[in-house]
């Protein structure tokens, strides 16, 4: 028995990575699994139909249930026909891990626009594209009168949650996708949807910016690997099932054997001009400093403490010296 024993999943980005390791746990809890994968460089160059097949195929091998799909998320008619493949293929679609991702990080003065545009349309539309035509699956279905079990995972970042010198494009959706997750999850409750995301770290051909030298095979360098992609697949799993049903519009930071809930903006102090109307200039050059008393512990981010596994990767991917 799995706990998503019956259960039809699409997951973006499958071939590789993060994605690979979420299509695998999703198979061995028992869902049928729509495994998506362009094949394509880092930056989002080029495609291969081999890399979503192969992870089908290991599921097939494994006893698991799994159809491959080459096409790109950024092509909104190649998403409808994700979902409808699910149900031709399963009968019906209970979740859509969206996972697939490029990066092409510049500082904001390198940027071309061709950069800001293919993350956009990866990242952002990919996301938007199985969304909506998942969401429209499960509201016919709510409408007529099924019940419906529906869940999203989205995949956020921590350079959008909490921002990452060099990646202004990507962090920009990265943001975008944490509100769609907030925004659509406030709007498919009614139909039986859960959406969440999460912000993962691990080891990648991503973390190792654009090396194809890692394999997704490689096991881990020590006995306890922090950085292992596997790591992220249980959480989500969990958040696909029944037994998350009740959680949704959460963004959870999750790496190693850690999973954090991130909270969103939040009021602070708030400065209030003395004549009660419009602020004269000069009293906010008086006072603007009060808006910065009482501020909470700053943020630490956890590449703190994945530094040195990430150094001794690139330095075993001739990256670095
Ligand atoms: P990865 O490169 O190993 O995997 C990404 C996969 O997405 C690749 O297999 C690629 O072929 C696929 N893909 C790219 N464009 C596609 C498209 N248009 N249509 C379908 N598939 C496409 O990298 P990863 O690190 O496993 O990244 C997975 C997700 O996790 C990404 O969204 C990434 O931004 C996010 N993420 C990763 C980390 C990390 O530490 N690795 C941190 C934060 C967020």
């Amino acid at each position: 028995m799995g706990t998503l024993d019956g259960k039809v999943a699409l997951v973006t980005g499958a071939g590789r990575g993060i994605g690979r390791e979420e299509a695998l746990l999703l198979a061995r809890e028992g869902a049928a699994v729509v495994v998506n994968d362009l094949g394509g460089e880092w930056d989002g160059a080029g495609a291969d139909p081999r890399q979503a097949q192969a992870v089908a195929d290991e599921i097939v091998a494994a006893g698991g249930e799994a159809v491959a799909n080459h096409d790109s998320v950024a092509d909104d008619g190649a998403a409808k026909a994700m979902v409808a493949q699910a149900v031709d293929e399963f009968g019906h679609l209970d979740i859509v891990v969206n996972n697939a991702g490029v990066l092409r990080d510049k500082m904001v003065f390198n940027l071309a626009t061709e950069d800001i545009l293919t993350v956009i349309q990866v990242h952002l539309m990919g996301t938007f594209n199985t969304i909506r035509h998942a969401a429209a699956h499960w509201r016919q279905r709510a409408k007529q009168g099924e019940e419906v079990r529906g869940s999203v995972v989205n995949t956020s970042s921590t350079s959008g949650i909490f921002g990452n010198v060099g990646q202004t494009n990507y962090g920009a959706v990265k943001a975008a996708i944490a509100s769609v997750t907030q925004i659509a999850s406030m709007e498919l409750g009614r139909y039986g949807v859960n959406v969440n995301g999460i912000c993962p770290i691990a080891r990648t051909r991503l973390t190792l910016l654009g090396s194809n030298n890692i394999s997704d095979q490689d096991g881990p360098a020590v006995e306890w690997d922090p950085i292992d992609p596997a790591n992220v697949a249980p959480f989500v799993t969990f958040l696909a099932s029944d037994a998350a049903a009740e959680i949704t519009g959460q963004i959870f930071g999750v790496y190693g054997g850690s999973v954090q809930l991130y909270r969103g903006w939040s009021l602070g102090p708030e400065l209030r001009s003395s004549g009660g109307r419009a602020f004269p200039v000069e009293e906010l050059h008086q006072r603007w400093q009060e808006l910065f008393v009482a501020e909470p512990t700053a943020y630490r981010s956890p590449m703190e403490d994945l530094r040195p596994a990430l150094q001794a990767d690139l330095k075993q991917a001739g990256l670095t010296s």
